[in-house]
């Protein structure tokens, strides 16, 4: 499958402010000053010393403030929905739900469950079990931790990263999308409302540039001079930039990128919701979510009556400004998001695809807003099945049976989430097997990522490692295995004076522990016993 090929390296000068604008007016809502890269060393030399008294702090204190950073979220919930929405265009509901509620509980979820989460965790031994030792692993920081977040669920997102980052004794340089610098500062503010120390969580302002300066600056033979790991959220061609920078730097990063989510309807599935969950599941945040349904592909049993029921829910949305309670979607992001979307439904129709409704522009209501879209006769000719298209067009692929439909699932370079609808839930999660997805839903969309527990991230170009629960928590420590033994006296078979002694105690000992049969077992057992008492070798 095609990729989409990676740009330009970004123009390293800076703008000297960023604007912000209401995608749905394009007015300038706020500036902010740019941060140039020249003070970037000044920035992570004052992470470093953030992060390593931080690191001194007891976990359970620094639950504490996580506890207050929760509150400080509740009290300010409202504002913070406002700018959300103001900045990204999305309906207010959302903002709270998707960016501020998610913080909030991500907040409350890590206050209380990292002491647990972060113990030491003690480590059974396998073969070696007998021999007078334990182990545990003991998580440490990673230390200064470069967020790279994008424009779309601009609060969340890196919420959803810094809150753990900073439970396991990170700092974090967060560089928010350019076009959602509000909602950025927003999340620099919280931590200093909450009482987290000076230079913990700090916020630089800029455009790709300045996150590809923060890269740059760091290397191995450099520490404590830039990022020790990136936790990267945003396009393939972007992600792919990012690893590269990352690798001749041997530094690690995350990447959570794009998606193309199939939504698999059966013969069987519970067809009204089935069709309510595809037509929110696409045009939520205006089908700009890494997670939105971008594929639906559903059994000619009962495609008709599935594709009039999604055509008649999406003739009844409103679109509108999102601080309007009656809006459903609002605009897009950014006119070049416009013109992606109106491209992939050019080339569908060119090749056979029928537009069912909606994909026209509304020029009426804002400079951005596009009428959500159906579309049927598609197939994998066509880029809007091939390419993420991170606007709202809902397209509809009737298949053979679920095999096809898997088959095509998997059709993809992404490889992020999917859904499965049918009433037999066993069947659902038997097909969740060969879907190639970091996370199956069945019966429901997008809803997993709201679960602190659910980890979240993909495969293919849909990025690699996870974020969120136990597994996202991981990405953000390093594992220190310490190893105790409890016969400090004893020294060790194996330390020295090798002869033959030694070496066919040793063979007994392979075949006492690793023998196929039971018998050989107890051969080399009693083996090993007529050589006792044996010298020890290594005592001359
Ligand atoms: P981009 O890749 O354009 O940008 C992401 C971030 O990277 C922005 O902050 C951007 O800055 C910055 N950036 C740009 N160039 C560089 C560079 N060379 N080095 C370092 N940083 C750079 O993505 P979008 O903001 O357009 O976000 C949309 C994409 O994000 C979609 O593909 C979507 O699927 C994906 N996404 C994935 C998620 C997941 O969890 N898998 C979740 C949400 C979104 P600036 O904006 O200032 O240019």
């Amino acid at each position: 499958m095609a990729v989409p090929a990676a740009p330009a390296p970004p123009a390293t000068e800076q703008p000297e402010f960023l604007e912000s604008c209401d995608p749905a007016t394009g007015d300038v809502i706020a500036r902010f000053r740019a941060t140039p890269v020249a003070a970037l060393p000044e920035i992570f030399a004052r992470a470093h010393r953030a992060q390593q008294a931080w690191a001194k702090v007891p976990l359970r204190e620094r639950c504490r403030l996580l506890g207050r950073l929760r509150d400080v979220l509740f009290d300010r919930r409202g504002e913070l929905a406002d700018v959300v929405t103001r900045e990204s265009g999305k309906p207010r509901v959302e903002a709270l739900l998707t960016d501020v509620f998610l913080a909030l509980d991500a907040a409350d979820y890590y206050a209380r469950r990292a002491p647990q989460l972060l113990r030491p965790e003690r480590v059974p031994h396998h073969s070696l079990g007998a021999q007078g030792k334990r182990g545990w692993v003991h998580y440490e920081p990673f230390g200064v931790l470069g967020v790279i977040s994008p424009w779309n669920y601009p609060f969340s997102i890196p919420m959803g990263q810094i809150i753990p980052a900073v439970a396991a004794g990170n700092a974090v340089v967060l560089k928010p999308s350019e076009l959602t610098p509000w909602c950025g500062a927003l999340v620099g503010e919280v931590f200093a409302n909450a009482g987290f120390p000076a230079d913990l969580v700090q916020v630089v302002q800029g455009s790709g540039a300045l996150g590809a300066a923060m890269i740059e600056l760091s290397g191995t033979d450099r520490p404590g001079a830039g990022v020790d790991k990136v936790l990267f959220t945003g396009s393939v061609a972007t992600g792919r930039r990012v690893a590269q920078a990352c690798a001749q730097r041997l530094i690690p990063c995350l990447l959570e990128l794009g998606g193309k989510d199939a939504l698999l309807v059966l013969a069987d599935a519970p067809l009204e919701n089935a069709a309510r969950a595809a037509v929110w599941g696409s045009f939520m945040n205006c089908g700009q979510t890494c997670i939105s349904v971008e594929r639906v592909y559903v059994e000619d049993a009962v495609a008709d009556r599935f594709i009039a029921r999604c055509v008649e829910l999406t003739r009844q949305l409103r679109l509108g400004h999102g601080l309007d309670p009656q809006t459903d979607i609002g605009p897009l992001i950014h006119e070049r998001q416009l013109e992606k979307v109106e491209a992939q439904l050019q080339d569908a129709v060119a090749r056979g695809a029928r537009i069912l409704i909606g994909g026209v522009r509304r020029p009426d209501l804002g400079p951005r807003f596009l009428e959500p879209a159906v579309v049927e006769r598609v197939d994998h000719s066509m880029r809007l099945m091939q390419e993420e298209t991170f606007g709202p067009v809902l397209p509809i692929c009737r298949v053979r049976d679920a095999e096809q439909a898997v088959a095509l699932a998997n059709d993809s370079s992404f490889a992020l989430a999917a859904s499965v609808w049918t009433r037999d839930r066993r069947r659902g999660r038997q097909l969740a097997a060969p879907l190639r997805a970091g996370a199956v839903m069945v019966n429901d969309v997008a809803s997993y990522y709201g679960i602190c527990e659910a980890p979240h991230g993909g495969r293919g170009a849909s990025g690699w490692g996870r974020t969120h629960g136990r597994l996202g928590l991981l990405e953000l420590v390093h594992p220190k295995y310490v190893d105790v033994d409890y016969l400090s006296w004893w020294p060790k078979a194996w330390w020295y004076g090798y002869n033959q002694t030694l070496l066919l105690a040793a063979e007994r000992f392979v075949e006492f522990l690793l023998a196929p049969t039971r018998q050989q077992r107890w051969r080399a057992a009693r083996g090993a016993l007529a050589m006792l008492p044996f010298r020890r070798p290594g005592v001359r």
